[in-house]
């Protein structure tokens, strides 16, 4: 696996979530080899494995299975 194909399928990935409506911008580094997308809007995560062991998989996370979700805006405010 080479730095070229981890960088195309981040690519891959990232415009798979936009795709989902999800507002995710820049890769977060988790170490080992590990990169996350954040949406800021429904905070759902999609995580990429560049050496993954056989039992994991390269891409996983909720991010790029369902469509984002915008958060709801409540009207009021609960003061107490
Ligand atoms: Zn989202």
């Amino acid at each position: 696996m080479g730095i070229l194909s981890i960088l195309e399928l981040m690519e891959e990935t990232k415009n798979t979530v936009l795709s989902r409506g999800h507002n995710v911008k820049n890769w977060l580094v988790l170490g080992n080899n590990c990169y996350a997308l954040e949406c800021a809007d429904c905070k759902k995560t999609v995580m990429i494995k560049e050496n993954p062991l056989p039992n994991e998989i390269k891409v996983g996370g909720e991010a790029v299975a369902v469509n984002c979700v915008k958060p709801v805006k409540e009207k009021k405010l609960r003061k107490k």
